[in-house]
């Protein structure tokens, strides 16, 4: 157990009892074997990243709102990524779209160490400070388009993309090592995407399928435009 883990371990004994439960839903219902990654969500305490009064459904097995029109993703979504990455205690990750910090505080526990983008400034400066309040020092939120990637701590043994792109952004597959992996709902539609989970290997990029998801839309210059309407 990483050293961080152990603190937001022993600060927070506050939800237990559902956060239990919420890991034995995701290791029983949902499948979720690492025991790296349960012991993750076991650790972080899911209710100090939404809403003051959302906390009690914190560990229900649903997304929830956050600031900015945005969405903390379904505990099994944020386990399921997480597994598909295949993270150790060595492992350097990306993540484009903090939003809340969640699952930004998982990949801190589950991987070595965390550089995370969000686009928007009060969810990226938001999320910052509830990794810090929580003794986790081995993860940084920075806010600019996580669709450009951040080339100075590439290459990435993975790669997690939070919000759903038409295509895989070129510049996250160029800042993969070989041997990395990186996740990311794409589709054609806003609406809807699929799980997708690219291998680098020595002759190129194998995808694989993972099956249908629905995320908030990844923006940027390698995602979908802008939308001023639903301030997207
Ligand atoms: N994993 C998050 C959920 C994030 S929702 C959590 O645990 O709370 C997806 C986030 O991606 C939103 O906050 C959105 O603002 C952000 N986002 C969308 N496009 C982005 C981009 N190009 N770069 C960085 N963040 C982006």
């Amino acid at each position: 157990m990483s050293t961080s883990s152990q603190s937001i371990g022993s600060s927070n004994s506050e939800f237990r009892l559902p956060r239990q439960r919420m890991v034995e839903r995701l290791r029983d219902h949902y499948g979720i074997k690492s025991e790296r990654v349960l012991r993750a969500m076991l650790d972080v305490p899911r209710h100090l990243f939404v809403p003051e009064a959302l906390s009690s459904r914190a560990y229900g097995d649903h997304a929830l709102p956050i600031a900015a029109g945005q969405t903390i993703s379904q505990p099994y979504i944020v386990a399921r990524m997480t597994e598909l990455l295949e993270s150790d205690e060595r492992s350097r990750v990306l993540e484009i779209g903090a939003g809340s910090g969640y699952q930004t505080a998982v990949l801190a526990s589950a991987a070595g160490q965390v550089y995370s983008i969000e686009r928007i400034a009060e969810l990226a400066r938001e999320a910052q400070a509830r990794i810090r309040s929580l003794n986790i020092y081995n993860a940084t939120v920075k806010c600019f388009d996580g669709t450009l990637g951040w080339s100075a701590h590439a290459p990435y043994d993975g790669v997690l993309v939070a919000a759903g792109g038409p295509h895989v952004p070129e510049p996250l597959l160029a800042q993969l090592k070989i041997g990395g992996k990186l996740v990311i709902p794409t589709g054609e539609t806003r609406e809807a995407q699929r799980l997708v989970r690219v291998v680098r290997t020595e002759n190129g990029y194998e995808h694989e399928d993972h099956g249908a998801c629905a995320f908030v839309p990844l923006i940027g210059r390698y995602g979908w435009e802008s939308n001023p309407e639903n301030k997207n």
